[in-house]
C-alpha cells in the first residue's frame, strides 16, 4: 500500500480479523460453530503461543479443510517489522508497521536497569496501546498529532510476539507505557490482558503487568474492580491542580481531587501496587514545594513515586533540570519516607519516551502533516 493513499481521515481497510485477538473461549466458540471438537481450539494455542507458529499452513495436526477454513477467516500475523534500534544489552526500541500502513513502538527494557525496584532479572517490554494519543499532553511526542485509531486486541498482543521472535528472549514484564492511553482503549486492552495472561496463552502473570494512565478516574475504578492483581501507575507530573492544568489538559476533566479519589477507591479494593509518575520539566514542575506535596499524596494512598527526568522531544521546548536539582527533588520525596525511584540516563536519544520513532516515520511519509519539526 502506497503511503499517499493514506491520510488521518481514511478509514481502516476491512481486514479479516486475526487469531492473535482471540480469547480460549472464542476458539473454542468458533470451532462450535465448524462442529469442530473443543480439542482442537486447545491444539490452535498451542501452536500459535507454544511453537511460535509463524503461518496456519504450520499447524499440521489440524486437518487442511479446517486449516483452509481458518485460512479464509482469518489472518495470522499482523505487524511487520521495520527497524530495531539498540543493541542486546542496551534499551531496544522496535517501529512497526501495521496493516493499514500506520507505525506503533515497543520497547524492550534490559534486565539489568530493573523498574520500579523490581527484580533485576526482569525483561520489560514497554507495549504501545494505540495509534497517537487523544489526550494532547504538551510535553509528550505521543499525543502531538492526535489519536488516529485504537489498536485491536491482536496488534497489541502482536508487539510481544514479535519482540519476543526478534530479540529470541522470555518478557517477563509488560508495561502499558509506549503510545497511546491505555484505558482510553479498555475493550482491546481487557481482551489483550486476557490473552496475554492466559496459561493457554503468553501466562505472563497479572503482578508483571503495570498499565500507565494519564488519570481517566472512571477507568481507575473499571480496573479496580477486575480480580487480577495488574499493578497501576498514574501520569501525575503535577502535585497540584495549577501546574497539572499547565501541562496535562486531562486535569480539566479529572482533576487531581477526583483522580484521587478513584486511586483510593482502587487501593480500598485491592492492595494492587500503585505508581505515582513524575516527570521533571524544569521550570514548570520541578519545585521543592511541588516535591512535599506529591510526597504528601503519595503517602494518602500508599503508592511509591517514580521520578523521570524529562526526555527532550524534539520540536517541544521543555527542558529537563540539571542532576543536581533532578537529585534534590527525588530526595525532598525520599525523606518523608515515601519508596522513591529515579534512573538519570546518559544520552537518552534511544532511551526517549515512545511516540518519536513513529511520528518521525509518519511524517517522512507525509502520513502526518506535523506541525512540528521530528
Ligand atoms: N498515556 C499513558 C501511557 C503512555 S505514556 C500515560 O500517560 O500514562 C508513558 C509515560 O511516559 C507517561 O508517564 C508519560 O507522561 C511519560 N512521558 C511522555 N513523554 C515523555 C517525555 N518526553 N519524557 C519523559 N517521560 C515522558
Ligand atoms: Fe497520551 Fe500519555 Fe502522552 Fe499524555 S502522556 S499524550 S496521555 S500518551
Amino acid at each position: 500500500m502506497s503511503s499517499e493513499s493514506i491520510s488521518p481521515k481514511s478509514p481502516i481497510p476491512s481486514i479479516l480479523p486475526s487469531l492473535l485477538g482471540l480469547t480460549k473461549d472464542d476458539i473454542v466458540e468458533i470451532f462450535k460453530q465448524h462442529d469442530e471438537p473443543a480439542y482442537r481450539a486447545a491444539q490452535v494455542l498451542e501452536w500459535i503461543y507454544k511453537h511460535r507458529a509463524n503461518s496456519i499452513e504450520e499447524m499440521t495436526n489440524l486437518s487442511e479443510s479446517l486449516r483452509e477454513k481458518l485460512n479464509q477467516q482469518f489472518r495470522f500475523k499482523t505487524l511487520s517489522s521495520v527497524t530495531v534500534q539498540g543493541s542486546e544489552d542496551t534499551t531496544r526500541k522496535y517501529l512497526f508497521k501495521l496493516h493499514d500502513g500506520r507505525y506503533v513502538e515497543t520497547v524492550l527494557i534490559p534486565a539489568s536497569k530493573g523498574l520500579y525496584g523490581d527484580k533485576a532479572d526482569r525483561l520489560t517490554a514497554c507495549v504501545s496501546s494505540q495509534v497517537g494519543c487523544a489526550y494532547g499532553c504538551k510535553f509528550c511526542a505521543s499525543g502531538l498529532a492526535g489519536l488516529t485509531r485504537n489498536l485491536t486486541a491482536d496488534e497489541i498482543v502482536g508487539q510481544l510476539m514479535m519482540v519476543e521472535e526478534l530479540s529470541g528472549k522470555k518478557i517477563n514484564n509488560i508495561v502499558f507505557m509506549g503510545m497511546g492511553e491505555p484505558l482510553a482503549n479498555i475493550k482491546n486492552l481487557e481482551k489483550a490482558l486476557d490473552i496475554i495472561t492466559g496459561h493457554w496463552g503468553m501466562n505472563i502473570g497479572a503482578r508483571h503487568i503495570t498499565i500507565s494512565t494519564s488519570g481517566l478516574a472512571p477507568m481507575i475504578k473499571k480496573l479496580a474492580d477486575r480480580p487480577q492483581q495488574i499493578r497501576l501507575a498514574i501520569s501525575l507530573h503535577g502535585a497540584t491542580d495549577d501546574v497539572r492544568d499547565q501541562i496535562m489538559p486531562v486535569n480539566s476533566k479529572w482533576n487531581i481531587d477526583e483522580l484521587f479519589q478513584a486511586l483510593h477507591y482502587y487501593k480500598e479494593r485491592s492492595n494492587k501496587r500503585l505508581t505515582l509518575e513524575y516527570i521533571l520539566i524544569k521550570g514548570v514542575n520541578d519545585s521543592l514545594e511541588q516535591a512535599k506535596i506529591l510526597a504528601k499524596r503519595a503517602k494518602s494512598v500508599k503508592a511509591l513515586v517514580n521520578v523521570i527526568p524529562y526526555n527532550t522531544v524534539e520540536g517541544l521546548d521543555w527542558i529537563r533540570p540539571d542532576d543536581e536539582h533532578c537529585y534534590k527533588f527525588r530526595n525532598t520525596v525520599r525523606d518523608t519516607g515515601v519508596v522513591t525511584t529515579m534512573r538519570i540516563e546518559k544520552g537518552h536519544d534511544i532511551d526517549a519516551a515512545c511516540g518519536q520513532l513513529r511520528l518521525k516515520q509518519e511524517t517522512s511519509e507525509g502520513i502526518i502533516k506535523a506541525p512540528i519539526k521530528v
